[in-house]
């Protein structure tokens, strides 16, 4: 039997082991177990430790470093009561992932014996050694000091593994000289812009109480599971995280039989185990189901914070990850693992809130008499159109340029749908005082058994990038591996600079002039209407009007990743205290190193798997076909795949020399220039040689697992 029978063989007798102790696991029973939250601080801090460590997590006081010793004495006893041997400060360096470096508690005290500590520094501040992590050039190798800091917005959580359990603390990550080095300084940065300016606006809707406006986000996650027994035997998915070749299977997803239907008994086994762990964190997991692909499904949680939100979500894709292994699956995250059936994204749902809990982009009943709420709106709007080219920036590597602009995911124009009912009050609003709001009615379905409805007064639209549901918008364009922290620091920034202007100007006005609030925001209408599209997204006819609106399209990583170094970015994210020059400049220079890292990876991947697994597979059949007799039918495939395979010979060496090319680039930039025109082109060449091969080579003697055992077979 070949490797691939025998994974097909395993799959078709795996069972999915029960695990009877769920009835004792159940949800309320086990919720934020593994975090150190309010109950835990509650229990294991004195009195006015506790309250003062709230105020601080409630971001009502400055970090007030006299309690540190207290608090760290608390986190040590809580997390030794549940086995915690060692603790690790987690944070988020440039690099997309998580990154922690573990110590334990013990020290030794002489005499043989071990004492464990844990003192106050030792929760608020480490220093890994840093010298290996992207830095953009802020950074040289030889200076390696970087510190991480503890983040309290974030709380503290264990991971527990079969065989020890760490304690967690989320830290952000500075170097020496002060700079960002992580993605989650920044976010919290544009956080505090933008509560700064909104609450400006809000003091002159007259609001005196509401002391802090934050953000919320609720990440809708998708990703795909596949049989590890048959993925293991990918290069590709293994380390490009994405096919590089395979041939369409002969079904896909045109049934449309796998979205929202019945999930199988192994992969609801995987979301149980994983909805649990999840709890156990205290990440309020909420929604699962099947996605439009074979293969493919999603996870949203209740929203939350966007500071701990954001961290959750990185849990979330890696306890993701480490379950599907115990399910003997694999975990693919990349935005297209599997040409021709849809990619993965994150919907991140986005909203501002007050610490009072009103959400500022809640319309209530009434949106035309709403003026607040439509304030917000605009702020909103104008800085998705001001800063389109930077949100489209924020979205954008390697992996994303498979997916946008493809017909399933939003395309590469950055625009807003607001739905009928907001849109005619926009519309209104550009003449002068909006008047009245649509109503949604009622939905009759004719059959006296069944209710009647109430109507949302706003369709859907799931080809718009960034949409208005309800009382939040959705910004979809964000791929799925992609941590939060950057789309939305870039977003947040956005509004805080809109924000800021309209708070200039309603400032100048008396309070409760609303007849000079309707101008500002008409003004607003008229200068900035060209970003909102209700239309189809994917449509032909959409490109070529956005075009003539002169809304920007940045089809690739290439076009899009040059907004971050024109002279509006630099002005607006120093403007605004979330990123200084140089540190903008690092990130710029990160994203495009890590483009033409990810372009290798593939690139040699492609020629390490054609050469070695897809050429001798070729010539293995061409070796049994020479022996089978000298039929015409036999005489023609014969000559078919020699074609093929002497034109994957071609291909293979056109993509090395194209590959050796771009190394020799003057710059990054012009080396990731030139993935677009000859690398990606030249593996492409490569990869359809070899697919045409795949439906003509003797099964048997085919190397990788194919789409249609991958997709179907689990
Ligand atoms: P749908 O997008 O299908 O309408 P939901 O309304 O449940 O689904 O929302 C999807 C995600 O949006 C969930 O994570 C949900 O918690 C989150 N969400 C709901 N309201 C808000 C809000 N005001 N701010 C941010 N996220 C929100
Ligand atoms: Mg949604």
């Amino acid at each position: 039997m070949t490797a691939r029978q025998t994974a097909i063989e395993a799959i078709a007798n795996h069972r999915v082991a029960s695990t009877q102790d769920y009835l004792e696991h159940a949800g309320a029973d086990i919720y934020g177990e593994y975090v150190f939250g309010e109950a835990a601080q509650r229990q294991y801090l004195a009195k006015p430790i506790f309250r003062k460590l709230r105020r601080t997590i409630d971001g009502l006081e400055p970090f007030d470093p006299a309690i540190v010793d207290a608090v760290a004495h608390g986190v040590k006893e809580w997390a030794m009561a549940h086995g915690a041997t060692h603790y690790t400060h987690w944070f988020v360096p440039m690099t997309g992932s998580t990154a922690e470096k573990h110590d334990s508690f013990l020290s030794p005290v002489g005499d043989g014996q071990t004492l464990a500590e844990f003192s106050g520094r030792n929760l608020v501040q480490g220093e890994p050694d840093a010298s290996s992590f992207p830095s953009g050039g802020i950074r040289a190798t030889f200076e390696a000091r970087g510190y991480t800091a503890w983040d309290v917005t974030s709380p503290i959580f264990l991971q527990v593994e079969p065989n020890g359990v760490t304690l967690t603390i989320p830290t952000g990550f500075v170097s020496y000289t002060g700079e960002a080095l992580d993605h989650k300084i920044p976010m919290l940065r544009s956080q505090e812009a933008l509560g700064r300016e909104a609450l400006r606006v809000l003091r002159w809707f007259d609001n005196t109480t509401a002391s802090r406006v934050f953000t919320n986000i609720g990440p809708e996650q998708e990703y795909f599971l596949v049989d590890r027994r048959l993925a293991e035997q990918r290069p590709d998915l293994v380390l490009a995280g994405r096919t590089l070749f395979g041939a369409p299977s002969p079904k896909g997803q045109e049934l449309e039989d796998q979205y929202f239907g019945s999930i199988r008994e192994r992969m609801l086994a995987f979301m149980m185990d994983l909805d649990r762990e999840l709890w156990r964190m205290g990440i309020p997991s909420k929604t699962r189901h099947n996605e439009v692909a074979p293969a493919q499904f999603e996870m949203a949680p209740v929203y939350e914070a966007t500071s701990v939100g954001s961290d959750h979500n990185m849990v979330v894709m890696s306890t993701m990850r480490r379950l599907a292994r115990q399910h003997d699956l694999m975990f693919l995250i990349h935005e297209k693992p599997f040409a021709g059936i849809n990619g993965s994204g994150k919907h991140n749902n986005w909203s501002m809130a007050t610490d009072e809990g009103e959400n500022l982009l809640d319309p209530g009943h009434d949106p035309h008499a709403n003026a607040q709420f439509l304030a917000f709106l605009l702020a909103v709007i104008r800085g998705v159109n001001v800063h389109a080219d930077l949100i489209r920036a924020s979205i954008a590597d390697a992996g994303n340029d498979h997916r946008l602009g493809a017909n399933e995911a939003p395309p590469a124009i950055v625009s807003i749908f607001l739905g009928s009912q907001l849109e005619d009050v926009i519309d209104q609003l550009e003449k002068g005082a909006a008047s009245a709001s649509k109503r949604g009615g009622s939905l009759e379905l004719g059959v006296t058994s069944l209710p009647i409805l109430p109507r949302d007064a706003t369709d859907r639209n799931r080809t718009s990038p960034f949409a208005f549901t309800g009382n939040k918008f959705e910004f979809r364009a964000v791929g799925s591996s992609a941590p939060i922290y950057w789309p939305q620091t870039v977003l947040n920034t956005a509004v805080a600079d809109s924000l800021a202007a309209l708070a200039d100007e309603l400032e100048t006005l008396e309070q409760g002039d609303f007849a000079g609030l309707t101008n500002i925001l008409s003004a607003i209408v008229k200068a900035n209407k060209q970003v909102l599209f209700e239309g189809n997204n994917y449509a032909d006819e959409w490109h070529a009007e956005a075009a003539r609106r002169g809304l920007p399209n940045n089809r690739t990583t290439v076009d899009a990743l040059p907004a971050l170094s024109t002279a509006r970015a630099k002005k607006v994210f120093a403007q605004f205290g979330v990123l200084s020059e140089r540190e903008l400049e690092a990130r710029a220079e990160i994203n495009w190193d890590r483009y033409v890292k990810v372009g290798h990876i593939e690139a040699s991947c492609t020629l390490d798997m054609a050469r070695t697994l897809i050429l001798p597979a070729a010539v293995r059949y061409l070796g049994e076909l020479s022996g089978a007799g000298a039929s015409k039918g036999v005489a023609t495939l014969t000559a078919t795949v020699a074609d093929l395979a002497d034109r994957l010979v071609a291909a293979i060496d056109a993509l090395e020399k194209a590959q050796g090319a771009a190394h020799h680039a003057a710059s990054v930039h012009a080396e990731a220039g030139a993935f677009v025109e000859s690398v990606i082109p030249a593996q492409n060449v490569v990869r359809e040689v070899a697919d045409a091969l795949e439906t003509l080579v003797a099964d048997d003697l085919w190397p990788l697992p194919k789409y249609r055992e991958l997709l179907f077979q689990y």
